[in-house]
């Protein structure tokens, strides 16, 4: 028994270990050059389920490290959080993106407006604004181009602060889309309280169509209430043909999901997207 204990404590311990070193070794990168480190963007457009349009796109961070391979933003997000390197992180990502739009707005003048995910810790950060707003101008973005996405799943601590900066955004002309609704603390209080121009029905909502009666039911008077409200609506994670027809019958048309398209590069956005309506 006893040598048994001593085995099991070393295997735990290399576990360990090795989850430590992953650990740090995420966070050291996260403090160095991420374009040389392999971070960048995929785009996921969003799509009207009727006539087909693009109605927008999310941009969503991804990490291929030279060491590590693929990482998930679920993971490198989370560390860029706790380490206090998520706004150099989104300030990279911005940088990256704008370009992306200043090129190809002068390529071709429908380009949708863009959807950038921003965490809860930068909400209050004014100086993250600030960077935001500069960067704007650096790279001549309009404002209406562009969308934050804030998420509910999260609740926002220091509201005072995340209302001004959110506020100002809304002044400028820059829209504001609630991410993983219905997941999160008091949804009702966020549309109450927070300039909200867009929101995003959470997957797990979507999951559960033909599945489970009474989530239809509440789904379908969500979607009734962002109506009323004069909210835009998204739903997220579509993948299933009879998901898209439950929501469309429902009123809620603009999709975004494996069903029509998975992330992809930049490349692959511009040339399936883009190239045609080129001037
Ligand atoms: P999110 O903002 O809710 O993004 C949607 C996630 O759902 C993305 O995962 C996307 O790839 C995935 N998805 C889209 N359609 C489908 C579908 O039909 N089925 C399924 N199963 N999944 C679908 P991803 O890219 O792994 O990102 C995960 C989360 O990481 C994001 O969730 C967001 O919270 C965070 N994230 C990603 N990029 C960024 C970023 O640039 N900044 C910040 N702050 N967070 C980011
Ligand atoms: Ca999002
Ligand atoms: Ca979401
Ligand atoms: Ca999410």
């Amino acid at each position: 028994a006893k040598k048994q204990r001593g085995s099991s404590y070393s295997l735990f311990h290399s576990g360990m270990g090795a989850n430590l070193a992953r650990r740090l070794m995420i966070e050291k990168s996260l403090a160095g050059n991420l374009k040389e480190l392999g971070l960048y963007f995929a785009i996921q457009p969003q799509l009207n389920c009727i006539t087909g349009e693009l109605s927008g796109i999310e941009v969503l961070a991804r990490w291929q490290h030279p060491e590590l391979g693929p990482i998930s933003p679920l993971e490198f997000i989370a560390v860029a959080e706790e380490t206090g390197t998520i706004s150099n992180l989104t300030s990279y990502l911005l940088k990256e993106v704008f370009s992306f739009i200043k090129m190809n707005k002068k390529k071709c003048s429908k380009f949708p407006k863009t959807a950038i995910n921003v965490t809860p810790s930068l909400l209050t950060s004014t100086a993250f604004f600030e960077d935001l707003f500069h960067l704007m101008e650096k790279f001549q973005i309009s404002p209406d181009w562009i969308e934050i996405e804030i998420t509910e799943s999260v609740e926002l601590t220091c509201s005072e602060a995340t209302l001004k900066n959110l506020v100002a955004c809304r002044s400028k002309g820059i829209s504001i889309a609630l991410d993983d609704f219905g997941t999160g603390f008091s949804m009702l209080a966020y549309l109450m309280d927070f300039p909200i121009d867009k929101i995003k029905l959470d997957k797990s909502f979507i999951t559960k169509i033909g599945f489970d009666r009474k989530s239809e039911a509440v789904l379908k008077s969500l979607i009734q209430f962002v109506k009323s409200i004069d909210c835009e609506l998204v739903a997220e994670g579509v993948e299933l043909e009879n998901e898209a027809a439950f929501l469309e019958t429902s009123g809620c048309v603009i999709h975004q999901g494996y069903l029509y398209e998975k992330p992809m590069s930049p490349e692959d956005f511009d040339r399936k997207y883009l190239e045609l309506s080129y001037h």
